[in-house]
């Protein structure tokens, strides 16, 4: 899977002054992701500052509720910020710092990677620019502030949708420009290489901490991984440690409206290749997820891989079944997700049905949903 493509899928269609970015960023990420005074770093923040490990929690009355496999929850809402996106930030932080950086600079769709980069930059004081659609700003009014209170500069972009796809493009640009002194800090499993395989080996610390949780409560591996699909960098930190154990099913969820892997074919995007959704121009088309951080018009080489070799399989929820499920989870657990991860409660929820009370499904609940409670309120208020 090396050199940066996973099948036919990734690696890094980018201008030569890029490219050449891009080395360097791969070299550096080879040289430390197994430095010994690197990961002590990385362990040490993740403890200390993020709060791992976060627990593996039995969801005792949805599983009740369901009637079938038992149903635990990955806790990565319980993370400082709220979501899987900070253990990607800090690792690249602590790799942005041994190449000397002197700015950082990242896009954001819902805000969530914005936040969990502004947080990283000021506790490790480098200054901070984060791209953001105005759409996405528009609906994510508090979440813009947030990265505002915390030290970071917001630059909108009004380009195209104003959303994720256009972010990206002004991040790329930017990295471009001001490469000797600026260190791009992507926040999915997505763009050219090394940075899938980058964001998922800083992610797999939720499969490696779940295998080991799940091993511990029940004995055996569960039946099902089930994970939201965006970019798809937290499904792809909950399968990673899983990817081996042939008899576990790795599922991940798309909303319906930017299903990617579901509706999309084969085209180059911000650089690398993945299954893209493109519209009758064969320009990415546009999105429409009710959920920000799901509204991407392309996935993650490595899940386009596994979706074409059968190893996962990828199913479509849609926004309104999302609701639904945030709404069960937050009444019945007391826990309010994510609109994103409430698309895997949902595929959860009706997988259970199917399955043993013997077996166990591990959802992972990559955030909360307290950044989404306005929007819900709006929602269900029409
Ligand atoms: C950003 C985000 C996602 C989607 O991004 P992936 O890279 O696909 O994980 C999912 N859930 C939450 C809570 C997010 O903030």
């Amino acid at each position: 899977m090396n050199n940066g493509y996973f099948g036919e899928f990734g690696g890094s269609y980018v201008p030569e002054d890029l490219q050449v970015v891009l080395n360097d960023l791969s070299d550096a990420f080879y040289k430390y992701k197994d430095d010994p005074e690197f990961n002590a770093d990385l362990t040490y923040y993740l403890q200390e500052y993020v709060g791992r490990e976060n627990p593996l929690t039995f969801a005792e009355n949805l599983t009740e509720y369901v009637g079938g496999a038992k149903i635990y929850l990955k806790r990565e809402d319980l993370n400082h910020t709220g979501a899987h996106k900070i253990n990607n930030t800090i690792g690249q932080i602590l790799l942005a710092k041994r190449m000397g950086a002197k700015r950082i600079i990242a896009e954001t769709g819902a805000g969530q990677h914005g936040v969990a980069t502004a947080t990283a930059c000021a506790m490790f004081k480098i200054p901070c620019t984060i791209y953001m659609g105005t759409e996405d700003m528009r609906r994510q009014a508090l979440n813009v502030f947030r990265m505002e209170l915390l030290g970071a500069k917001v630059v909108p972009i009004d380009a195209g949708q104003g959303r994720l796809k256009e972010a990206v493009d002004a991040a790329l640009a930017e990295l471009v420009k001001n490469h000797d002194t600026t260190f791009y800090l992507l926040g999915s499993a997505v763009g050219p290489h090394p940075f899938p395989l980058m964001v998922r080996h800083f992610q797999s610390i939720i499969s490696e901490e779940a295998r080991r949780q799940i091993l511990e409560k029940e004995g055996k591996l569960p039946a099902a991984v089930v994970a939201c699909v965006g970019g798809g960098s937290n499904a792809i930190g909950a399968f990673a440690h899983f990817i081996d154990d042939k008899d576990v099913r790795l599922i991940g969820v798309e909303p319906s409206e930017s299903a990617a892997i579901n509706d999309g074919v084969p085209a180059v995007l911000h650089g690398f290749k993945c299954l893209t959704l493109l519209d009758q121009s064969n320009n990415p088309a546009e999105t429409n997820s009710i959920a920000a951080g799901l509204d991407y018009p392309g996935v993650g080489p490595e899940h386009s891989q596994l979706s074409v070799s059968g190893r996962a399989e990828y199913v479509p929820v849609s926004g309104h079944e999302a609701l639904e499920a945030f709404q069960i989870l937050s009444k019945i657990e007391g826990i309010i997700p994510a609109l994103e991860s409430s698309h895997a409660i949902f595929h959860a929820i009706e997988l259970a049905k199917e399955l043993s009370p013997e077996e166990s499904i591990i959802v992972n609940l990559s955030g909360r949903g307290d950044k989404d409670v306005d929007q819900v309120f709006n929602m269900l208020k029409k």
